[in-house]
């Protein structure tokens, strides 16, 4: 099928130095939760972007030398022979499709603990780590001389892997982005002082991995288009310090200097392509390719970003992982096909936890090794029907694999209108593009003659029987609980049953109250404080308490916290951490201290209370029983009704249960991907 020719451009081939990008779609270095201890799930899941059409795949930031261990946060290497050949495989994996190969060679400086080597850490002074209790060491001349040979070893271990493309990584917090910095390099020698000193340090690398592997690999700088903030790196230093290294590297990778703020924002806060002026003003600085991110979905955008000399090469990281195909999918007019990535960082969140990288939007990122599933083909089933009821995520993508399976489906739901908790979150302040989950399966399903809607229809047992269906995947969902039960109370809040309080399903159905109104977030997530915005906005007095230490605790992993408990304190709500609420009369809480037990009375007339959701799966049991008596069809309950837990959780569970229904080895573990003593 022939390119249409306003996305052609996106299909032109860059010259990068001494190698060549087939297209303009690159995958920038992001984090894989996978790193230098899952080294076939990497080289699967970087490989599948290359299938899907990305002309450049990178790694995550890889380690240069033992002295940069970000442990417990997952890191590829480039330490010896072994991380040597578990990074060939996935360089090899990229070339089989046509694409090039990227590595982030990294080193952390004071940033990092070094909690797997025991190694000291070192920075351009000692300073305090992210997160622990440790100090870096002042680096003397020696040691960066001794750090000069590391880049360089690990620079040529990269060639020798096979990458086409090596990073210089000033930025970031890491190692040299300590130089650069006014504030941090209290240096008085050659590395100190103005900015050209302080840029020494990125120079002779540049220099010496171009002397080095410079005729074979194209050098990449990933850069801060804005700088590090005025007290680091003003954007005029910035732009001052590509103006000095300008055409020393073959490509600039530009990121902005507010990491979780603004470059890795969700979509709760940042648009698409926001990024754009910073991105212009320093590509007039250089005459070499320039690469950004801007969470590019639509292919209108990025065609206007190189057309407008923005830009010359797409940068994606959460676009590729919602859908590793986007750049085949434009390539063959398919562009409604895009599985949009919607924002919400639950990618992220799990690389933060130490689990590999998951996706909302995309049930097998993560899976492509370890229980081979490809984000674009499923295997045909065995025939039959299927009927699934509950067209939430989980339902939604259940129908959706299992039409593309060749199954007859019928997906019922109880609403006029399809999604569920989707359709529902997303007309919640700064959730829309949550909407993409729902709507990229609808379009698919619009296409499958085989599955039909049954809307507005909510299922008795003996109806969903009346389908006389081979299977009943039952997708119900789950509701916010009423009584307050969750991490802090066991038994929920006493009293309450006489007292009338709203939960998020209420909010969400409509329900507006006004006054002086105490949310109860025992949840830690995005929903307590997106009501307590959406009511703020409306004009009630809004006290937001939570048993966390700190607003919307768990969204720290998304990178939402900060910006969240700003916007509350920004629009007035009170902020109450380290609290519970014990009890309501209709016009108080009375407020428990986590720690003391203290309490006191806080003026409420309402109450929202955040706290656990109650599995809606009363219809599976009802016909779990039924079955075993009458030995009708195979009955399995999947999503929130199940489990109640993330969109991902639900997404993936549709996935799963559709994928795997009828197959022969149904409910067998996934591949292990670990080194077995002995070499087994
Ligand atoms: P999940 O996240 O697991 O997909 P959701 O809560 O988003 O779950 O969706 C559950 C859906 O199931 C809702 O749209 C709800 O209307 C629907 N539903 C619940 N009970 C029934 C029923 N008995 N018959 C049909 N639809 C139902
Ligand atoms: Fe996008 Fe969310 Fe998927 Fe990350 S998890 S790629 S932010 S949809």
């Amino acid at each position: 099928m022939s390119i249409e020719s306003r996305y052609q451009p996106l299909f032109e081939p860059v010259r990068l130095g001494p190698v060549t990008a087939p297209n303009r779609f690159y995958q920038v270095p992001h984090c894989s939760g996978m790193g230098n201890a899952l080294p076939r799930t990497l080289a699967a899941m970087r490989g599948m972007k290359a299938e899907g059409g990305w002309g450049v795949v990178c790694t995550e930031y890889c380690s240069l030398h033992p002295s940069s261990d970000d442990q417990p946060h997952p890191f590829a290497s480039l330490w010896d022979d072994g991380d040597v050949a578990n990074l060939a495989a996935m360089a090899h994996q990229v070339h089989t499709h046509g694409a090039l190969a990227g590595v982030e060679l990294w080193h952390g400086g004071s940033f990092v603990a070094n909690l797997a080597t025991r190694l000291p850490t070192i920075g351009v002074r000692s300073m305090p780590s992210r997160d622990e209790p440790v100090q870096s060491q002042r680096m003397g001349r020696s040691d960066i001389r001794a750090f000069r040979k590391w880049h360089l070893a690990a620079a040529r271990r990269a060639c020798q892997a096979g990458f086409d493309i090596i990073y210089v990584y000033p930025t970031h917090g890491y190692l040299l982005s300590e130089f650069l910095s006014r504030s941090l390099n209290d240096r008085v020698d050659e590395y100190g002082g103005t900015l050209e000193n302080r840029a020494r340090l990125l120079r002779e690398l540049l220099e010496e991995t171009r002397a080095a592997v410079g005729d074979r690999c194209a050098i990449a700088v990933r850069f801060s288009a804005d700088g590090h903030g005025d007290e680091h790196l003003s954007a005029a230093e910035a732009h001052d310090v590509v103006a000095m290294l300008g055409d020393l590297p073959d490509l600039w990778d530009l990121v902005v200097g507010d990491y979780y703020g603004e470059e890795m924002a969700t979509s709760r806060f940042v648009r698409e392509g926001s990024l754009e002026e910073r991105f212009a003003a320093v590509k007039r600085l250089t005459c070499k390719p320039v690469v950004g991110v801007g969470r590019f979905t639509s292919p209108d955008t990025m065609v206007r970003q190189i057309r407008a000399r923005v830009l010359d090469l797409i940068g994606a990281a959460r676009p590729s992982i919602a859908d590793p195909f986007l750049p085949a999918k434009i390539r063959e007019g398919r562009v409604e096909e895009i599985r949009e990535c919607i924002g919400c960082n639950v990618c992220y969140a799990y690389n933060y936890r130490g689990a590999a990288v998951r996706c909302t939007q995309n049930p097998t990122m993560g899976e492509e090794w370890r229980r081979g599933w490809h984000p674009e083909r499923v295997p045909p089933g065995k025939g039959g029907s299927v009927l699934v009821i509950g067209a939430g995520p989980a339902g939604l993508e259940a129908a959706h694999i299992l039409g593309k399976r060749g199954y007859d489906v019928t997906l019922a739901d109880a609403a006029e209108e399809p999604g569920g908790r989707v359709t529902l979150e997303s007309r919640l302040p700064g959730l829309a593009e949550w909407a993409r989950v729902r709507d990229y399966r609808l379009t698919q399903l619009r296409s499958m003659p085989r599955v039909s809607m049954y809307l507005g229809n909510r299922l008795s047992a003996a109806e969903a029987l009346e389908f006389a269906a081979d299977h009943i995947l039952i997708a119900t969902g789950a509701r916010w609980r009423r009584d307050g039960l969750g991490r802090w109370h066991a038994r929920g809040i006493e009293g309450l049953a006489s007292r009338s309080v709203l939960t998020p399903d209420d909010i969400m159905g409509g329900a507006r109250p006004a006054g002086e109104v105490t949310i109860f977030d025992d949840d830690h997530y995005y929903m307590a404080p997106v009501i307590a915005v959406l009511l703020a906005t409306g004009g009630a007095q809004v006290t937001y308490v939570t048993t966390a230490g700190r607003a919307a605790e768990w969204s720290h992993y998304t990178g939402e916290q900060e910006r969240t408990q700003q916007q509350l304190l920004d629009l007035g709500v009170g902020v109450i951490v380290n609290t519970a609420v014990e009890a309501f009369d209709g016009q108080a809480v009375t407020l428990g201290c986590v720690y003391s037990g203290r309490r006191r009375q806080h003026p409420a007339s309402e109450l929202i209370l955040v706290t656990s959701r109650e599995p809606q799966d009363g219809l599976y049991w009802e016909l779990v029983d039924q079955d075993a008596a009458t030995a009708t069809p195979r009955i399995q309950r999947i999503g929130d009704c199940r489990q109640p837990a993330l969109i991902a959780h639900a997404v993936f569970a549709g996935h799963q249960a559709a994928r795997e229904l009828d197959e022969a080895d149904e409910g067998s573990p996934p591949q292990r991907d670990r080194s077995v003593i002995g070499g087994l």
